[in-house]
Parts: C-alpha cells; sequence; structure tokens
C-alpha cells in the first residue's frame, strides 16, 4: 500500500484464471495451487516465459489482511539468480524491487531496462510471512506477448463510489469539466513516459455505498481499501481500474488524497486486494489539477514505478536514469526529505516521495519503458 498524503496544500505522499484466453497480447497461465513450508517459502513455483514476453505479472494469494508476502527469489533461464531477498534492504544492489504486501502478492519484472528479461524456463520462489503456518495460495501467470512501442496506451475503468453530492456519476462524468481537467493534467504528466490514456469506461459503484464511500484506512488496517478493490465492478479487463470515492479517512487524522494498490498493482486481474487504485474527491471542484497528479502519481505506482526516493532517502528506486535525494541531503534535521531539499534530485519527478502540482511534472526514459510494458498497457 502507498499513499499521497496532503500537507499544507500541497500534495504528498482478470482475468478468469482459464488458461491462456485473456486479452490479445497477454498469455494467462494458471500456475496452480502451493502451500507453504514452516518457513513460509511456497518452493520453486515453475514458470515458462513465452518468446517474445516483454513483461511477467506472476500473483498469488489470498493469504490475508494481517500476513505480508514477497518474492523470496527469482532464477531465470539459466538457472542463476535474477532476483534474491538478501538483497531486500539494499535495493541499490539488485535489479528489481518487490514489496512486502498484505493478502495478495503481485511480482512485476522487469522493472528496469537495465535488466531486461529473456524466454525459458524460469522460476519464483514467494515468502508468505504466516509465522510458521502453512499458508495454500493461488498462483497465475500473465506473460505480456504483444510488441511495446515508443508510446503506449493505458483504457482506464472508472468507478464512481457515492458521489451523488458532486452531481458525478457514469452519466454525467465524461461532460464534468472538473473530472476531466483531472484526466486531461494526469495525461500531461504521463506524456514524457509515452503514456496515453485510451479508452475511459464510466462505471456506477453497484455494491456497498455507505460502506466504501469513505474508505476508512489505519496504519495497521488497510482491509476496507483492500476490499473495495475486491469488487467485481464490471468494465474492460486490460485496463487499469480507478474507484474515485468521497474521501480516504485516516485514523491518525492525516488526509489521504490516493491509495494504490502495490507496487505493483495486479494488473489485468479482477478481484483480488491489489486489483486497482483509490482517488479522493473531496477537492475535485477547488483543485482538479491535483486530483491528476494523484490519479499520473498513484496510477505509475500500480503499474510498476516506486518513488524516485524513498520519503527518509534510505531507499531508491531501480532506474539509474532518475535523480538521487539522499540522506545527505537531509538539512533541516527533520524525519523526511522536503522539495526544498529534492530541488534538482528528484522532486520535479511525477514519482518524488510528495509531489507537488506544477512543481514534480516530469518523467524520464526508464519510467516510461516499465510503464509502457506493464500486462495492463497496449
Ligand atoms: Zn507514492
Amino acid at each position: 500500500m502507498t499513499w499521497l498524503i496532503a500537507m499544507l496544500g500541497l500534495v504528498a505522499c482478470g482475468n478468469n484464471g482459464t488458461g491462456d484466453t485473456g486479452a490479445a497480447g497477454l498469455d494467462v497461465q494458471p500456475l496452480g495451487s502451493y502451500t507453504t513450508d514452516t518457513g513460509g517459502l511456497t518452493g520453486n513455483i515453475p514458470l515458462e516465459i513465452p518468446d517474445g514476453t516483454s513483461s511477467v505479472l506472476v500473483h498469488c494469494g489470498d493469504y490475508g489482511y494481517d500476513v505480508l508476502g514477497t518474492a523470496w527469489d527469482i532464477k531465470d533461464s539459466s538457472g542463476a539468480y535474477y532476483y534474491t531477498n538478501q538483497y531486500h534492504d539494499a535495493y541499490a544492489a539488485t535489479q528489481m524491487r518487490v514489496g512486502n504486501l498484505d493478502d495478495h502478492l503481485p511480482v512485476l519484472f522487469p522493472v528496469s531496462p537495465d535488466h531486461d528479461i529473456s524466454s525459458g524456463s524460469w522460476s519464483i520462489n514467494a515468502w508468505i510471512a504466516s509465522g510458521g503456518t502453512p499458508t495454500t495460495v493461488d498462483c497465475e501467470a500473465i506473460y505480456r506477448t504483444d510488441p511495446v512501442g515508443s508510446s503506449g496506451t493505458i483504457d482506464l475503468n472508472v468507478v464512481l463510489v457515492g458521489l451523488d453530492g458532486l452531481g458525478l456519476d457514469a452519466s454525467t462524468a465524461a461532460d464534468d469539466a472538473d473530472l476531466q481537467a483531472a484526466l486531461s493534467y494526469a495525461q500531461d504528466l504521463w506524456s514524457d513516459a509515452g503514456l496515453v490514456i485510451g479508452n475511459v469506461t464510466y462505471l456506477d459503484f453497484k455494491g456497498n455505498v455507505d460502506r466504501y464511500s469513505v474508505v476508512d484506512i489505519s496504519d495497521t488496517d488497510a482491509s476496507e481499501f483492500g476490499d473495495l478493490l475486491k469488487q467485481d465492478v464490471g468494465g474492460t479487463t486490460r485496463a487499469m481500474t480507478v474507484f474515485f470515492v468521497q474521501e480516504i479517512a485516516d485514523a491518525s487524522g492525516a488526509t489521504v488524497l490516493g491509495l494504490a494498490a502495490g507496487p505493483p498493482g495486479a494488473a489485468t486481474v479482477t478481484g483480488t486486494s491489489k486489483s486497482g487504485m483509490v482517488v479522493t474527491t473531496a477537492d475535485l471542484r477547488d483543485a482538479p489539477n491535483e486530483i491528476g497528479l494523484i490519479l499520473a502519481h498513484e496510477g505509475a505506482h500500480f503499474l510498476g514505478l516506486f518513488h524516485t526516493s524513498e520519503k527518509t532517502g534510505d531507499v531508491q528506486d531501480p532506474l539509474s536514469d532518475t535523480p538521487e535525494c539522499t540522506e545527505a541531503s537531509n538539512t533541516d534535521g527533520n524525519s523526511y526529505l522536503d522539495r526544498d531539499e529534492c530541488a534538482g534530485k528528484g522532486a520535479d519527478n511525477v514519482m518524488f516521495w510528495a509531489p507537488a502540482i506544477d512543481i514534480s511534472s516530469t518523467m524520464t526514459a526508464d519510467q516510461g519503458w516499465v510503464l509502457r510494458r506493464n500486462p495492463a498497457v497496449h
């Protein structure tokens, strides 16, 4: 789970699993069920990566909101380690990054052009940290097999959850000037990355509007967020699903403006706690561009991008062309890097940990390389 927090008015921060029947350009392969050993490991799960594959999304679950899972290791077709968890705390030393995620684990690779993949027999060993209790998960692989160009299209399922107070529903959304301004601003931010918003499908939320129009979360419990993402909303499978809600209410009192599953999200997979993202509309009428910034930032998390530098500067993304803002830049002694301290070191990037409107507006070639490879993009 990753989120954006409002500070002083600025923004801070399915397929059906029945075999290779996914959308054209996707090869969907069920991997079967795996039960973890007492150490929490699934053991090697074989992956047969088809020729021409540009990205792989493996996902396993569900295992509950009180349990974290991650990739323990990934081996390529030569048997060499493509990733191992021994580097988990020193991302600079590894060619990819994998988060610790509750309930459902999506793993996406490659996440850097420095470490592209090849076809053949790979394997992944997942770790479900359930305290020694054997846990059974179902896993599936999605291989993106259509070509990746210099421009990619992301279709959106925009789900409107209890927004009658704004006069906003599936019948009015396409003509709502503020919502369209938000989408347009997000499009501008993604243009550096060669990512284009394609078809937008507007959907009225059919589930429990009373429960989900205000999403309640806390530092230790994001189950309401995850449950919303599990809802069947219809729409297009090869797309990114964005739930627009009234508000995300954080128990700490912080104003959270957006939340994305992951990174990465379970792209093209429906019915999991990692199947989309949530954006609040609290500021839609006053500041539609901020909504657009949230959509662009959180959407990029969903599609596989990390912050250029994390909040304290101790962890960097796995991309070589993004600026780094390290702990050494923290000159005021507080607990995080602010935009002034990171000027010229990533504060102007959409994936700065605390992006701001009119400041954080750039993306790099490597970020675009990752975004355009995602299975949800075509
Ligand atoms: Zn973020």
